[in-house]
C-alpha cells in the first residue's frame, strides 16, 4: 500500500453506499488512524490560531467526532445539533430537503448564549443543506458564526457557493469529484 501523506490518503471510498451509484467517502479509516486523526483535528484548527471561538457546534453523527476533539484542543464547550428527537430538553428544529425528501435537525434552545462565537463541524460538505439547517440554528439562538469547517469538500455539489451566500467562511483540508 503506498504510504499515506495527507489527510485525503486516509479516507477510504466505498462504491453503492447507501445506494447504488453513490460513491460514499468513508472517514472511519481516518478516524481509525492515530497519525490521520491528529493530522485532521491540526489542519482543521489551523486557520482559527489565534481567533476568539467560544463554543465548537458538531453535525450529527460524525461531526460529534470531529467537534468533539476540536473543542478539546481549544477547551471550549461542544454542543451537538442532532436529528429531530434525539435531544432530551427543550429544542429549536429547522426543515431542509433532501434528495429524497425532507429532514429535521434540533438543537437545545439554551446550548448557546446571544453573541457567543462558534465554529460549525461536520465532516463532509455535499450540496450544503444539512450545514445550512444547522447555521440557522446557531443564529436564532444569537450564536455568531467564525467559520464552517469540514473535512472534505464535494465541489461539484455546490455546498461551499450555498455556505457562501449566507455569509460563511468555509474551510475544508480536501476535495473529491
Ligand atoms: P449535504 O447536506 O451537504 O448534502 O450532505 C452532507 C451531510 O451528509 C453530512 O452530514 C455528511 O456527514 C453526510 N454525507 C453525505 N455524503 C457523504 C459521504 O460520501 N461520506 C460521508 N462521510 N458523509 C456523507
Amino acid at each position: 500500500m503506498p504510504k499515506k501523506t495527507t489527510v485525503r490518503d486516509y479516507i477510504r471510498t466505498i462504491v453503492d453506499f447507501p445506494h447504488e451509484g453513490i460513491m460514499f467517502r468513508d472517514v472511519t479509516t481516518l478516524f481509525a488512524d492515530a497519525r490521520g486523526f491528529r493530522m485532521a483535528i491540526d489542519q482543521m484548527l489551523h486557520p482559527y490560531a489565534g481567533m476568539r471561538i467560544d463554543k465548537v457546534v458538531g453535525l450529527e453523527a460524525r461531526g460529534f467526532i470531529l467537534g468533539g476533539a476540536i473543542a478539546h484542543q481549544l477547551s471550549v464547550g461542544f454542543v451537538p445539533i442532532r436529528k429531530k428527537g434525539k435531544l432530551p430538553g427543550a429544542v429549536i428544529s429547522e426543515h431542509y430537503t433532501l434528495e429524497y425528501g425532507e429532514a429535521v435537525v434540533e438543537i437545545h434552545d439554551d446550548a448557546i448564549q446571544p453573541g457567543e462565537k462558534i465554529l460549525v463541524v461536520d465532516d463532509l460538505l455535499a450540496t450544503g443543506g444539512t450545514a445550512a439547517a444547522g447555521i440557522k440554528l446557531v443564529e436564532r439562538l444569537g450564536g455568531e458564526i467564525v467559520s464552517c469547517a469540514f473535512v472534505i469538500d464535494l465541489p461539484d455539489l455546490g455546498g461551499r457557493r450555498v455556505l457562501e451566500k449566507l455569509g460563511m467562511d468555509v474551510h475544508a483540508l480536501c476535495e473529491f469529484e
